[in-house]
C-alpha cells in the first residue's frame, strides 16, 4: 500500500495550498521540492481578494508589517490615468519569501510531510501504481499532483503538455525600500513594456517589469527598462534596493488537459498565459481547492471541468490585454475610456476579481466599453 494518498511535486504556493487543503480533508500528503524554503521567485506579489480569502482557510495570515493592503488597480500611460477599487474585500501585497514561510509552517502544522532539496527525476504510471523517483528513491501514491510551475516536467512526462507561444513574454522584478505612495497596484505602460508597482509592506514596494522579447541581457537590464518610466525613476531615485533582480519566462505554456488517470496538474503547471492580469496565485489557490474536492470524491473529471471554468475568463482577459499591449493607440484609447467611465472600470475589475460574474457586464456594459473606445481620444 502506498505510504501517501498524494505526492505533490512542487512546494511553491499552489503545491502547498493543495497539500494543506488535502491534509485538512484527511488525506496523507507528501510534498517534494528541489529547492529549500523560504523560496523566492519573480512575481508581482499581488494577491487578489479571493486568493486572500482562501489563504485565510489555510491556517496562516501575515502578521503586522508583513504585507500591505491592495484596494484596486491604476493604469498609467504618459499623462493618462484610470483607476478602480475592488468591490468588496481587499487584496494583499506580500513578498514571496514571507508567503512561502507562512505556508510552509501551515503545512507542517496540518501534518503534511515536507521534503526539501529533492528534485523529482521521473514519473512512473502503469496499470498497478503511480509515483515519482527522486534519484534512487521511488515514491508511490494513489495520485501524483504536478505543482512544479511554468516549465512543469510532470506535465511533459505525463503527456499532458500542450502549446507554447511563439510570442515570448518575459519578466523581472526588484524591490525598493520606500513607503508605498498608493494602496493600488499601479500598472505603468510604455510601448513594448509594462511596470507593475505593488506595495508589499508598510516600507517596501516591488516593481515587476514585463516585456516581449529576450530575457534580461544586452539592452534589457532592469535599469534600462526602468528608464522608460520617468515618473518611476523620479520616485525611486536614491531608494535602497532590497532584493536581487530575479527573472522569469518565457511565460506562455499550456496543458492539453488538466489530468490523466492518476496525475493532476495545478497552478502554473496546469497552464499559464501571462502575468499581465496579476492573478496566477489566486487562480492557483482556487484550482487547489477544486482539485482537493475532486480527490475526496475520487473523481478527477470534476476537477477538469472546474479548472477549465476557472481559467476561462482570466485567459480571455489576458488575450484581450495582450492585444492592447501590442497596439499603443488602442491602449491609450482604453485607458482614456476607463478614466472617463469609472463605474464601468469598477465593474470590469469586479469581474476580473471574481466578485461579479462575466455575465453581469451585460450587453449594455459591452456597448459602453466599445462606445468609449470609439470616442476616447
Ligand atoms: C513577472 C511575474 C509577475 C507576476 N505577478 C503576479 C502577481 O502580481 N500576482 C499573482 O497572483 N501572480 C503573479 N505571477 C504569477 C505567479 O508568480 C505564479 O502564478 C505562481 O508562482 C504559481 O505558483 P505555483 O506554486 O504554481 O508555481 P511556482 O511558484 O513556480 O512553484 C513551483 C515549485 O516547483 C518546484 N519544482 C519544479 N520542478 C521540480 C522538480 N523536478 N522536482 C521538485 N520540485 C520542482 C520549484 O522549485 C518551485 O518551488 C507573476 C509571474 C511573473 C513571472
Amino acid at each position: 500500500m502506498p505510504s501517501s494518498d498524494l505526492v505533490i511535486v512542487g512546494g511553491g504556493p499552489v503545491g502547498l495550498a493543495t497539500a494543506i487543503l488535502a491534509s485538512q480533508a484527511g488525506l496523507r500528503v507528501r510534498v517534494l521540492d528541489k529547492r529549500r524554503p523560504p523560496i523566492d521567485k519573480a512575481c508581482g506579489e499581488g494577491l487578489m481578494p479571493d486568493g486572500v480569502q482562501i489563504l485565510s482557510c489555510l491556517g496562516w495570515m501575515p502578521g503586522p508589517g508583513e504585507s500591505a493592503p491592495i484596494k484596486g488597480i491604476r493604469y498609467l500611460d504618459g499623462g493618462r490615468v484610470a483607476d478602480a477599487e475592488f468591490a468588496t474585500a481587499h487584496g494583499l501585497g506580500i513578498r514571496r519569501p514571507v508567503l512561502h514561510r507562512g505556508l510552509v509552517e501551515a503545512a507542517r502544522q496540518s501534518g503534511v510531510e515536507l521534503s526539501w532539496g529533492r528534485r523529482v527525476t521521473r514519473l512512473f504510471e502503469d496499470s498497478v501504481e503511480v509515483g515519482v523517483e527522486c534519484g534512487k528513491e521511488r515514491i508511490n501514491a494513489r495520485w501524483v499532483v504536478g505543482a512544479d510551475g511554468l516549465k512543469s516536467q510532470i506535465r511533459r512526462w505525463s503527456g499532458l503538455g500542450g502549446r507554447s507561444s511563439r510570442h515570448r513574454r518575459v519578466g523581472v522584478r526588484r524591490h525598493f525600500r520606500i513607503a508605498p505612495w498608493s494602496e493600488m497596484v499601479e500598472v505603468h505602460w510604455a510601448d513594448g513594456c509594462e511596470a507593475y508597482v505593488t506595495p508589499v509592506s508598510p516600507e517596501e514596494v516591488g516593481v515587476a517589469m514585463l516585456w516581449s522579447g529576450e530575457k534580461q541581457g544586452s539592452g534589457n537590464g532592469f535599469e534600462t527598462l526602468l528608464s522608460r518610466f520617468p515618473t518611476l525613476v523620479d520616485r525611486l531615485a536614491g531608494r535602497p534596493i532590497t532584493s536581487r533582480d530575479c527573472g522569469a519566462g518565457p511565460l506562455y505554456h499550456l496543458a492539453r488537459r488538466f489530468y490523466s488517470e492518476r496525475v493532476a496538474l495545478v497552478g502554473d503547471a496546469a497552464g499559464y498565459l501571462d502575468a499581465i492580469t496579476g492573478e496566477g496565485l489566486a487562480v492557483g489557490f482556487q484550482q487547489a481547492r477544486s482539485l482537493v474536492d475532486a480527490l475526496v470524491a475520487a473523481d478527477l473529471g470534476l476537477y477538469a471541468r472546474e479548472a477549465r471554468r476557472l481559467v476561462a475568463f482570466p485567459f480571455l482577459l489576458i488575450r484581450a490585454l495582450l492585444l492592447v499591449e501590442r497596439r499603443p493607440w488602442l491602449r491609450r484609447r482604453l485607458i482614456a475610456a476607463l478614466a472617463a467611465d469609472r463605474d464601468l472600470f469598477s465593474k470590469l475589475l469586479a469581474i476580473h476579481a471574481r466578485q461579479l460574474e462575466p455575465a453581469d457586464l451585460g450587453v449594455a456594459g459591452v456597448a459602453r466599453l466599445l462606445g468609449g473606445l470609439l470616442t476616447a481620444s
